[in-house]
């Protein structure tokens, strides 16, 4: 049998309750289990949930984006940045390497630090999770590994 098209709302906080991400007010969260397209900590706890079941469900973060690492934390002079760059914390960018997003996460004089860690990496994740909708994937999605139609993030 083909695995299945989960549609779901969800709140994710911090443990301090800081809100972080919220579909309400949006289109709900699709995905086709077995492919990742959500962390793992989460689909095993939505794996025995069925349609209108909400449950709040905790994720620490090593189950989640893992720990922060140290070594991906850079202190780079400012004059390595382009010229007339207006440098701010929270400002984010990426290098040649693929896949790794740098935060500027503090500014001392000549001295910028930037983490190129995951926004969440340690943080442990509470989400708040309702399920509006769980159905069978076609042949087709398991084919392409991603959901179609409503809620599906791929359009073609
Ligand atoms: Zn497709």
């Amino acid at each position: 049998m083909n695995p299945r098209v989960v549609t779901f709302h969800y709140k994710l906080t911090d443990k301090e309750g800081n809100e972080i991400d919220s579909s309400q007010g949006s289109h709900p969260l699709s995905y086709l289990e077995g492919t990742g397209q959500i962390i793992s900590g989460l689909e095993d706890e939505i794996k025995g949930l069925t349609t209108g079941d909400k449950k709040v469900i905790s994720v620490s973060a090593d189950k989640a984006y893992g720990q922060k690492n140290p070594e991906l934390v850079f202190d780079v002079p400012k004059s390595q940045f382009p010229e007339g760059e207006e440098l701010s914390v929270g400002m984010m960018f990426q290098t040649d390497e693929p896949d790794t997003v740098y935060t500027i996460t503090d500014i001392k004089g000549e001295s910028v630090i930037v983490d190129g860690n995951h926004p969440l990496a340690g943080v442990d994740l509470i989400f708040d999770v309702q399920i509006v909708n769980i159905r069978i994937a076609t042949d087709e999605e398991v084919s392409h590994g991603h959901v179609h139609g409503e809620g599906g993030h791929h359009h073609h």
